[in-house]
């Protein structure tokens, strides 16, 4: 297994729409676990492909506590089939933002469709934590972040702060 760096805010990438998975193969289970580790690492509990620049339909979750042993779950294709019009709030944050909040609101309850490291097909009915955690992931594959659920205002801020910090890290970069 392997530690990847995770892209963050501004990246364009971030943006770009991730391409379906053809087929499960030792390939992608290497890239699965490189994934979980990253995901642990950070440490974070979900990570979609597109956060270590590579833009296919893959996440990673993992909602174990601290005192519990590593539960890595992993979802490939996912899609939202269902979700309750009951809603609810979380602060959310991203590995690719990272250190900034927000409280957002989303379906309490969804249905997603998708195919395990074994290659078959599976579904799952959440709710609470995976809930959330399963749409602001499958949001990464469409080029969608949690910032694009808040106000403007805030979202304008946020971006913008990344954008100076990234132009200053440039600026501080050593010549080669
Ligand atoms: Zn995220």
């Amino acid at each position: 297994m392997a530690l990847r760096p995770i892209i963050i805010l501004p990246d364009p990438k971030l943006r770009l729409v991730s391409a379906p998975v053809g087929h499960v193969d030792d390939a992608l289970r290497k890239l699965l676990d490189d994934m979980v580790e990253t995901m642990h690492d950070a440490p974070g509990i979900g990570l979609a492909g597109i956060q270590i620049a590579e833009p296919i339909r893959v996440l990673v979750v993992d909602l174990a506590k601290k005192e519990e042993p590593p539960a890595p779950q992993f979802f490939i294709n996912p899609e939202i089939v269902w979700s309750s019009e009951e809603r609810s709030v979380f602060e959310e944050g991203c590995l690719s933002i990272p250190e900034y909040y927000a409280e957002v609101e989303r379906p309490a309850r969804v249905r997603a469709r998708f195919v395990d490291r074994e290659g078959k097909p599976q579904e799952v009915e959440a709710e609470g934590l995976l809930a959330t955690v399963l749409q602001h992931e499958v949001d990464h594959l469409d080029g969608v972040l949690f910032i694009d659920h808040i106000s403007k205002l805030k979202r304008d801020r946020v971006i913008k702060k990344f954008v100076k910090a990234a132009k200053r890290a440039s600026e501080e970069a050593p010549a080669l």
